[in-house]
């Protein structure tokens, strides 16, 4: 077994235990604070994540290095961004993103106790590091309230000490992209982005998208996704069954798919503890 990597949100060979198959006729029970925010918070990072695949790809915006990391780093900052708007990271919305890094970690640690070979090779950074830079941006948008992240973390004080700048460039580098291929004012929007999902195959599934539809997650992402840019031509973004727990951005088919058992496997991934 290959160690798991998160592939655009894959999270391979983890918790193989099935969920309760869907009924149709009572209404689901809500899902807890703890679960709410730990799957919420990644299927948000993970969607952002494959929106920046759409957008790099759908307005051939160049990138170097690793596009992958480009799509973390763009997914990371956008949400700090929209926090900060906001008016500071409010707890809730800086859990999303801490929930969103430490399923990275989870991912690395259960791996790590199966022996599972590491993909070095991988066109995605190691788990272990995409963790890592994401608490790294995190802490470096905001010292002071994640003040003992790099402790909590295990963060080394020298790569502590340079996330503010790590930070500050990923804001930058969005800026710039803002600047360069955004909607400029008075502009008219651009194709449509809708959200559609398909009927959710477990209970758990049925859970997750109930509350993601309470509180627009996906619906609200697509909107200032379309405030943002004017994509060239329409896409979807789709829940549904794909017998494998990914999320991809697939152009052919003009689709963002975010697998139901992608969802399943994270709610099965939220510490308890
Ligand atoms: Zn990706």
């Amino acid at each position: 077994m290959r160690h798991p990597t998160l592939l655009c949100g894959v999270l391979l060979g983890l918790l193989l235990a099935e969920s309760p198959p869907a009924r149709s006729q009572a209404a689901p029970a809500a899902l807890d604070e703890r679960t709410a925010v730990f799957v919420l918070g990644n299927l948000q990072f993970l969607l952002v994540h494959e929106l920046a695949h759409l957008v790099i790809g759908e307005l051939e915006v160049p990138v170097l290095g690793p596009e992958e990391n480009a799509a973390d780093h763009l997914a990371a900052g956008a949400l700090i961004r929209t926090q900060r708007r906001e008016g500071g990271i409010d707890t809730r919305r800086g859990a999303y993103l801490l929930a969103a890094a430490d399923a990275q970690r989870l991912s690395w640690e259960r791996g790590s106790e199966r022996g599972a070979p590491v993909p070095y090779w991988d066109s995605h950074a190691l788990t272990i590091q995409r963790f890592f830079q994401i608490a790294c941006l995190l802490y470096g948008a905001d010292p002071v309230t994640y003040a003992d992240l790099p402790a909590r973390s295990g963060m080394p004080a020298a790569r502590a000490a340079g996330c503010a700048a790590e930070f500050a460039r990923a804001d930058r580098a969005i800026s710039w992209l803002l600047g360069t291929y955004g909607r400029k004012p008075g502009e008219p929007p651009g194709a449509t982005l809708e959200v559609r999902y398909e009927a959710p195959p477990t209970l758990t599934a049925q859970r997750v998208v109930a509350e993601m539809r309470r509180v627009g997650l996906a619906e609200a992402v697509v909107a200032r996704i379309g405030e943002l840019f004017r994509l060239p031509r329409p896409a979807t973004v789709v829940m549904r069954r794909c017998g494998r727990p990914e999320a991809a951005w697939q152009p052919e088919q003009r689709e963002i798919v975010i697998c139901y058992e992608l969802a399943d496997l994270l709610y099965r991934m939220t510490p308890r503890g």
